[in-house]
Protein backbone atom coordinates (compact mmCIF):
# COMPACT_ATOMS: atom_id res chain seq x y z
CA UNK A 1 0.00 0.00 0.00
CA UNK A 2 1.45 3.22 -0.98
CA UNK A 3 1.14 6.06 0.94
CA UNK A 4 2.60 10.49 1.32
CA UNK A 5 4.70 9.94 4.08
CA UNK A 6 6.44 7.32 5.85
CA UNK A 7 7.99 7.80 9.25
CA UNK A 8 10.21 5.23 10.64
CA UNK A 9 11.62 4.81 13.80
CA UNK A 10 13.24 2.39 15.97
CA UNK A 11 11.34 1.72 19.11
CA UNK A 12 7.60 2.02 19.10
CA UNK A 13 6.76 5.45 20.82
CA UNK A 14 9.45 6.97 19.19
CA UNK A 15 7.17 8.40 16.85
CA UNK A 16 4.42 9.62 19.37
CA UNK A 17 6.75 11.22 21.28
CA UNK A 18 8.27 13.11 18.20
CA UNK A 19 6.10 13.66 15.58
CA UNK A 20 2.97 12.74 15.37
CA UNK A 21 1.34 15.88 15.34
CA UNK A 22 2.65 16.68 12.21
CA UNK A 23 1.46 13.02 10.87
CA UNK A 24 -2.08 13.68 11.78
CA UNK A 25 -1.89 17.47 10.53
CA UNK A 26 -0.88 15.96 7.14
CA UNK A 27 -3.25 13.31 7.32
CA UNK A 28 -6.02 16.26 8.15
CA UNK A 29 -4.67 17.99 5.22
CA UNK A 30 -5.69 14.60 2.70
CA UNK A 31 -2.42 13.06 3.23
CA UNK A 32 -1.84 9.91 3.75
CA UNK A 33 0.97 7.77 6.17
CA UNK A 34 2.22 4.77 7.44
CA UNK A 35 4.57 4.10 10.49
CA UNK A 36 7.40 1.24 10.31
CA UNK A 37 9.19 0.79 13.68
CA UNK A 38 12.45 -0.92 13.15
CA UNK A 39 12.49 -2.96 16.29
CA UNK A 40 9.86 -4.72 18.90
CA UNK A 41 11.06 -3.05 21.89
CA UNK A 42 12.57 -6.45 23.65
CA UNK A 43 15.08 -4.92 25.48
CA UNK A 44 12.70 -2.53 27.13
CA UNK A 45 12.93 -1.95 31.17
CA UNK A 46 9.52 -1.99 31.08
CA UNK A 47 6.45 -4.27 29.22
CA UNK A 48 7.37 -6.96 26.85
CA UNK A 49 7.69 -6.93 22.80
CA UNK A 50 3.99 -8.42 22.81
CA UNK A 51 2.68 -5.66 25.13
CA UNK A 52 4.36 -2.96 23.35
CA UNK A 53 3.48 -4.87 19.76
CA UNK A 54 -0.62 -4.38 21.10
CA UNK A 55 -0.02 -0.50 22.41
CA UNK A 56 1.82 0.60 19.11
CA UNK A 57 -1.27 -0.86 16.99
CA UNK A 58 -3.44 1.11 19.15
CA UNK A 59 -1.93 4.07 19.13
CA UNK A 60 -1.56 3.69 15.41
CA UNK A 61 -5.53 3.04 15.27
CA UNK A 62 -5.60 6.69 16.99
CA UNK A 63 -3.30 8.37 15.14
CA UNK A 64 -5.03 7.57 12.15
CA UNK A 65 -1.90 5.53 9.74
CA UNK A 66 -2.74 3.51 6.97
CA UNK A 67 -0.52 1.00 8.50
CA UNK A 68 2.33 0.00 11.04
CA UNK A 69 4.69 -2.30 10.46
CA UNK A 70 7.53 -3.51 12.76
CA UNK A 71 11.20 -4.93 11.80
CA UNK A 72 13.36 -6.78 13.95
CA UNK A 73 16.78 -5.35 13.49
CA UNK A 74 17.57 -5.79 16.71
CA UNK A 75 16.56 -3.57 19.94
CA UNK A 76 19.70 -2.21 22.14
CA UNK A 77 22.09 -3.05 19.54
CA UNK A 78 20.11 -2.35 16.07
CA UNK A 79 22.41 -3.67 13.26
CA UNK A 80 23.30 -1.44 10.31
CA UNK A 81 24.25 -4.07 7.87
CA UNK A 82 23.35 -5.24 4.30
CA UNK A 83 20.75 -7.79 5.41
CA UNK A 84 18.66 -5.02 7.09
CA UNK A 85 19.31 -2.30 4.37
CA UNK A 86 17.56 -4.26 2.04
CA UNK A 87 14.49 -4.92 3.88
CA UNK A 88 14.34 -1.50 4.58
CA UNK A 89 14.62 -0.81 0.94
CA UNK A 90 11.85 -3.41 -0.01
CA UNK A 91 9.98 -1.60 2.70
CA UNK A 92 10.59 1.90 1.31
CA UNK A 93 9.98 0.76 -2.21
CA UNK A 94 6.21 -1.26 -0.84
CA UNK A 95 5.14 2.38 0.59
CA UNK A 96 6.40 4.31 -2.02
CA UNK A 97 6.46 7.79 0.32
CA UNK A 98 7.10 11.25 -1.13
CA UNK A 99 8.17 12.31 2.18
CA UNK A 100 10.27 10.42 4.44
CA UNK A 101 10.21 11.26 8.67
CA UNK A 102 13.32 9.78 10.76
CA UNK A 103 15.54 10.28 13.55
CA UNK A 104 18.24 12.91 13.67
CA UNK A 105 21.42 9.98 13.07
CA UNK A 106 23.32 12.18 16.27
CA UNK A 107 21.61 11.11 19.70
CA UNK A 108 22.10 9.86 23.33
CA UNK A 109 20.51 6.31 22.23
CA UNK A 110 22.67 4.48 19.78
CA UNK A 111 19.16 3.07 18.31
CA UNK A 112 18.20 6.32 17.70
CA UNK A 113 21.25 7.64 16.17
CA UNK A 114 21.70 4.07 13.46
CA UNK A 115 17.74 4.00 12.87
CA UNK A 116 18.43 7.53 11.54
CA UNK A 117 21.85 6.67 9.17
CA UNK A 118 20.15 3.15 7.62
CA UNK A 119 16.81 4.72 6.82
CA UNK A 120 19.02 7.75 5.18
CA UNK A 121 20.98 5.24 3.49
CA UNK A 122 18.08 2.94 2.12
CA UNK A 123 15.92 6.10 1.12
CA UNK A 124 19.06 6.75 -1.45
CA UNK A 125 19.72 3.33 -2.59
CA UNK A 126 16.07 2.68 -2.61
CA UNK A 127 16.16 4.49 -5.92
CA UNK A 128 19.13 1.97 -7.52
CA UNK A 129 17.35 -0.15 -9.70
CA UNK A 130 20.09 -2.87 -10.25
CA UNK A 131 19.40 -3.34 -6.19
CA UNK A 132 16.61 -6.01 -6.40
CA UNK A 133 14.47 -6.54 -3.95
CA UNK A 134 10.79 -7.37 -5.47
CA UNK A 135 9.39 -4.17 -6.13
CA UNK A 136 10.54 -1.43 -8.58
CA UNK A 137 12.74 0.96 -7.68
CA UNK A 138 11.63 4.16 -5.59
CA UNK A 139 13.26 7.26 -4.01
CA UNK A 140 11.27 9.29 -1.77
CA UNK A 141 11.66 13.40 -2.53
CA UNK A 142 13.31 13.88 1.00
CA UNK A 143 14.01 12.42 4.29
CA UNK A 144 13.40 14.86 6.93
CA UNK A 145 14.80 14.26 10.43
CA UNK A 146 13.69 15.20 13.86
CA UNK A 147 15.21 15.00 17.20
CA UNK A 148 14.94 12.49 20.46
CA UNK A 149 16.85 13.05 23.48
CA UNK A 150 19.07 15.68 21.35
CA UNK A 151 17.53 18.93 20.26
CA UNK A 152 18.89 19.89 16.95
CA UNK A 153 17.81 23.51 15.28
CA UNK A 154 15.14 23.13 13.44
CA UNK A 155 15.28 24.03 9.67
CA UNK A 156 11.66 24.36 9.93
CA UNK A 157 8.51 23.86 12.29
CA UNK A 158 5.18 22.83 12.01
CA UNK A 159 2.19 24.02 13.67
CA UNK A 160 0.61 20.73 15.26
CA UNK A 161 -1.73 23.13 17.43
CA UNK A 162 -5.09 20.89 16.34
CA UNK A 163 -3.50 18.14 16.84
CA UNK A 164 -1.97 18.03 19.95
CA UNK A 165 -4.83 16.00 21.89
CA UNK A 166 -4.66 13.07 19.39
CA UNK A 167 -0.88 12.70 20.01
CA UNK A 168 -0.69 12.34 23.59
CA UNK A 169 -4.12 10.62 23.35
CA UNK A 170 -1.84 8.17 21.31
CA UNK A 171 1.26 8.24 23.89
CA UNK A 172 -0.94 7.49 26.83
CA UNK A 173 -1.77 4.34 24.90
CA UNK A 174 1.57 2.88 25.50
CA UNK A 175 0.63 2.33 29.12
CA UNK A 176 3.70 0.02 30.11
CA UNK A 177 5.79 2.73 29.17
CA UNK A 178 4.74 5.85 30.76
CA UNK A 179 3.90 7.47 34.37
CA UNK A 180 1.45 4.85 35.88
CA UNK A 181 1.50 5.06 39.89
CA UNK A 182 -0.39 1.66 39.90
CA UNK A 183 2.49 0.25 38.07
CA UNK A 184 5.47 -1.90 39.89
CA UNK A 185 7.56 -2.20 36.91
CA UNK A 186 10.94 -0.18 37.45
CA UNK A 187 10.94 3.58 36.97
CA UNK A 188 12.85 4.33 33.71
CA UNK A 189 13.44 7.73 32.06
CA UNK A 190 10.19 7.41 30.24
CA UNK A 191 8.28 6.61 33.42
CA UNK A 192 8.93 9.65 35.68
CA UNK A 193 6.02 11.71 35.78
CA UNK A 194 8.22 14.79 34.16
CA UNK A 195 8.83 13.01 31.21
CA UNK A 196 5.59 13.90 29.41
CA UNK A 197 5.65 17.25 30.63
CA UNK A 198 9.08 17.69 29.13
CA UNK A 199 7.53 16.55 26.07
CA UNK A 200 4.65 18.90 25.75
CA UNK A 201 7.10 21.65 26.72
CA UNK A 202 9.29 21.25 24.10
CA UNK A 203 6.02 21.61 21.68
CA UNK A 204 4.86 24.18 23.27
CA UNK A 205 8.69 25.93 23.10
CA UNK A 206 8.69 24.94 19.43
CA UNK A 207 5.66 26.64 19.17
CA UNK A 208 5.32 29.52 20.58
CA UNK A 209 8.59 30.36 18.66
CA UNK A 210 5.99 30.75 15.69
CA UNK A 211 3.23 32.37 17.25
CA UNK A 212 1.25 29.01 18.16
CA UNK A 213 0.29 26.56 21.12
CA UNK A 214 1.99 23.38 19.87
CA UNK A 215 4.76 22.86 17.12
CA UNK A 216 7.41 20.56 15.85
CA UNK A 217 10.97 21.13 14.98
CA UNK A 218 11.86 19.07 11.98
CA UNK A 219 15.65 19.45 10.29
CA UNK A 220 15.62 19.02 6.70
CA UNK A 221 19.31 18.61 4.38
CA UNK A 222 17.25 20.86 1.94
CA UNK A 223 15.47 24.25 3.38
CA UNK A 224 11.81 23.88 2.06
CA UNK A 225 10.83 26.79 -0.14
CA UNK A 226 8.93 29.82 0.45
CA UNK A 227 6.96 31.37 -1.70
CA UNK A 228 5.72 34.44 0.80
CA UNK A 229 8.16 35.30 3.37
CA UNK A 230 5.68 38.16 4.41
CA UNK A 231 2.81 36.22 5.02
CA UNK A 232 4.87 33.12 7.20
CA UNK A 233 5.73 35.92 9.84
CA UNK A 234 2.61 36.45 10.42
CA UNK A 235 1.86 36.15 14.39
CA UNK A 236 4.73 35.96 15.77
CA UNK A 237 6.70 37.67 18.26
CA UNK A 238 8.00 40.99 17.07
CA UNK A 239 11.55 42.02 16.44
CA UNK A 240 13.44 39.08 16.41
ZN1 LIG B 1 13.47 5.11 21.19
Amino acid sequence: MSVDVLAIAAHADDIELTCAGTLIAMKDRGHSFAIIDLTRGEMGTRGTAEVRLREAQRAAEILGADFRETLDFGDGGLAINRENELVLIEAIRRAKPRLILTPYPEDRHPDHRRAGQIVTDAAFYAGLRKIETGSPAHRPQQTIYFSTAYVHPPTFIVDVTATMDRRFEAIRAYRSQFYDPASSEPKTMLSQENFLKAIEARARYFGFSIGVEFAEGFVSRRPPRIDDPVAVFEGFEQGF
